[in-house]
């Protein structure tokens, strides 16, 4: 009898030995992200379907995560970071959290202007003006620039000057036409406001359409959000707007990004690649930019999405988002003097 324990120990021993070792074979990705849309559950559950590799999330705001990253250095579990707007991706990148990635699948699917050898954009906002149609033209608002107008004064709306949205579109200002045009923009900006900036660009669509403020920018899945809402007061309230995709006579309508990239200390290098190569394949496009109302990155790919469709799509700046990042500090700066805060 006691020999048989003994002989039952020592099998439940090599079980446990044997299933730890399964354990840790399982391969699980620690994605860390600020990208928080419900759709995008659906998308993890189809790669775990895929490859066998599981997602663990960890949501938080962009900062909070690379506060986050940063502080766990070496140790830290994260093996993507996953963000909105450009503006994070480039701080990440900055704080050298992450690693280059050579990937032919990445690099023919996903537009040059759209990537950098460490972060890569997925989907894809467009940052429109929209005006109250009683109070102003589209022809008043044709461009970024027409925003500082003198005549345009005490009818313009903005989120405070920090957000990134305003950071990443002055960079983009300061990457086309210069510093000393930007800062003249700018404070053009701050002297056509109709109060002082504070809310989301969903603040600024109902403040706009209220007739509160005449014209505002705001990021196109807003937009698209309010077209297709199933709230009449809504979509009611997106028949007194105007949407303009401005500079159209010229370099095209400022956009920016969803994207991630592998964090430097990852164990799992190859799974994350894999997973940033999964996010760039057709059905993870229609799915990661349907989500949030967002265009796919990859250009034959084509999502049916009726509010979308409203909004139609035109030209669209093809300057490399690289290039905006690098105007990033000074645009902060700029936007501080100013007093755009
Ligand atoms: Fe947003």
């Amino acid at each position: 009898m006691k020999k048989l324990l003994t002989r039952h120990g020592l099998l439940a021993l090599g079980l446990g030995a044997l299933l730890g070792q399964a354990l840790a074979d399982e391969k699980v990705l620690n994605i860390y992200s600020a990208r928080h849309y419900q759709a995008d559950e659906a998308l993890y559950d189809d790669f775990t379907r895929q490859t066998g590799i599981k997602i663990n999330r960890i949501e938080g705001k962009a900062h909070e995560l690379l506060e986050r990253i940063k502080n766990e250095g070496q140790n830290s579990p994260a093996d993507i970071f996953l963000t909105v707007d450009a503006a994070s991706l480039a701080v990440a990148d900055a704080w050298g959290i992450f690693a280059p990635v050579k990937s032919s699948v990445l690099e023919s699917r996903i537009p040059a202007h759209l990537r950098t050898d460490k972060w890569f954009g997925f989907s894809m906002r467009a940052r429109l003006i929209i005006y109250n149609k009683r109070k102003l033209t589209a022809e008043q608002v044709a461009s970024y620039e027409s925003l500082a107008a003198p005549t345009l004064k005490g009818l313009y709306c903005s989120t405070p000057g920090g957000h990134v949205y305003n950071l990443t579109l002055a960079a983009s200002q300061i990457a086309h036409r210069g510093e000393a045009e930007t800062e003249q923009w700018l404070s053009g900006l701050v002297a056509n406001l109709a109060r002082s900036p504070r809310g989301g660009d969903t603040d600024q669509i109902k403040a706009v359409a209220s007739g509160e403020c005449g014209v505002a920018v705001s990021n196109s899945y807003y937009l698209v959000r309010m077209l297709v809402s199933e709230r009449v007061e809504d979509r009611n309230l997106m028949k007194r707007l105007g949407i303009v995709w401005p500079n159209q006579a010229n370099y095209g309508t400022h956009i920016n990004i969803s994207g991630a990239g592998i964090v430097k200390h990852t164990r799992n290098r190859e799974a994350a690649q894999r997973f940033l190569e999964y996010l760039a394949s057709d059905s993870a496009q229609r799915y990661f930019a349907n989500g949030n109302n967002e265009w796919p990155v990859v250009s034959h790919v084509t999502v049916d999405n009726e509010g979308l469709a409203e909004i139609g799509r035109e030209k669209t700046d093809a300057i490399p988002l690289q290039q905006i990042a690098l105007k990033l500090p000074v645009a902060q700066k700029m936007l501080d003097r100013v007093g755009y805060r």
